[in-house]
């Protein structure tokens, strides 16, 4: 087993093989059911099988999935992600995550004619070469042009702007630091203005990496509500609710050269998906399914706050109610938040002890009240173990 979804780095009872999912439940191939707060680490924005997507699928499958060229789908898709995405003019179509974004790399080395890339120390983009430094069977050479800054550190930023000098080709960024094994960011304000004011100075490009946060904050991109339009952007997971299909979106100005770069998959034009994400994508706008996601999520991390607090355990509660996270302060070696998960696994509430967690439309207070029957008791467990 390999990447993210070996369970072997987690606590015990975690599965590893799944059997299937309806809503916002899940079973494994043992039959344990559990409430879902990982949504297959994301893409399930709507639930698990949910009847819209199915039916869409279903459809298209009928007449063909892949074919000598793109169906119809391809065409209603872009009209509809241009329509709704602020920033995005053009659309381009590919299936994975790491696809999506090293094709926004490419697009805007073509576009500028350079090389160097800004990225977030810590922030994941996939695994690209070009973001995947010192890891193992990556060549020194495959990162030398990659400059990495701080997330929300002006100071660290205005350095790697110094050291890219004129060779600057984008800036890479996520919506809020999301990493791995922290507390989850809010972006600053002032941090994205100045992003994007650099990349206007310096006529490069402002990559907004939306493989996470898509679909789950605002329907018009997650930078929307601050004000700040990225000029390329990239989305994977939600988009087609779990069916695989990711998004590269453009403004005006880069169009010529993503028309320019080599982009081409065997089955990156394959219709099903791109109807899944149509069905998608009118049923998480017509459900009003950001605002369901944030309520229960704020159900949750509210109940997770009074539970914590009435055991006299210090916690973090991070990260928007749609994609929260908890920690437990001063946890190094990660003992309490592993205590803590692998009980609420027990209990039949899947969450992540170090990664954060995913809500879905189809959470229902029901769920959370469910859930935050099992998380009292894992708290009760931890204070057992090791004290308040
Ligand atoms: N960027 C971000 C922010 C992600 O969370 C992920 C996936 N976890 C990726 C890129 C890569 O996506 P994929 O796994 O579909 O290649």
């Amino acid at each position: 087993m390999y990447g993210h979804k070996n369970v072997a780095d987690l606590p015990p009872g975690y599965p590893q093989f799944f059997s299937h999912g309806r809503g916002s439940h899940l079973w494994d191939v043992d039959g344990n059911e559990y409430i879902d707060f990982m949504c297959s680490w994301g893409p399930l924005v709507l639930g698990h099988h949910h009847p819209k997507v199915d039916e869409a699928v279903k459809t298209q499958m009928i007449r063909g999935d892949v074919f000598n060229g793109p169906t119809a789908r391809m065409v209603e898709l872009a009209e509809l992600l241009v329509d709704s995405v602020a920033h995005a003019d053009w659309s381009m179509f590919c299936k994975n995550g790491t696809d999506a974004m090293t094709l926004c790399v490419t697009v805007a080395r073509a576009a500028t004619g350079r090389r160097k890339l800004l990225i977030a120390r810590g922030s994941y983009h996939g695994i690209g070469a070009w973001s995947s430094a010192d890891l193992p069977g990556i060549p020194a050479e495959d990162t030398s042009n990659t400059i990495y800054f701080e997330y929300n550190d002006l100071k660290s930023f205005a350095a790697a702007v110094g050291e890219a000098g004129s060779d600057l080709a984008a800036v890479v960024v996520t919506p809020f630091r999301h990493d791995i094994r922290r507390d989850l960011e809010p972006i600053d304000l002032s941090f994205a203005q100045e992003l994007r004011r650099t990349c206007d100075r310096a006529g490069a490009s402002l990559i907004l990496d939306e493989i996470r946060c898509g679909m789950r904050i605002d329907l018009a991109g997650s930078w929307e509500p601050i004000g700040v339009r990225p000029d390329l952007s990239a989305w994977s997971k939600a988009v087609a609710n779990g069916h695989p299909l990711a998004v590269v979106l453009g403004s005006d100005s880069f169009r010529d050269a993503a028309q320019r770069v080599r982009a081409t998959g065997s089955f990156w034009l394959a219709g099903a998906p791109m109807a899944a994400a149509i069905a998608t994508w009118r049923e998480v706008r017509e459900a009003d399914a950001i605002v369901r996601m944030a309520a229960a999520g704020g159900r949750l991390q509210a109940g997770l706050t009074a539970q914590a607090h009435d055991h006299g355990l210090k916690v973090t509660i991070s990260g928007p109610p749609q994609i929260p996270f908890m920690s437990f302060v001063g946890d190094i070696d990660r003992a309490r938040a592993d205590c803590w998960t692998s009980a609420c696994v027990a209990r039949g509430v899947y969450l992540h002890p170090f990664h954060n967690w995913f809500l879905s439309a189809a959470h229902t207070d029901k769920d959370i009240d469910q859930a935050l029957e099992a998380t009292n008791e894992a708290f009760a467990d931890v204070a057992r173990r090791y004290g308040t």
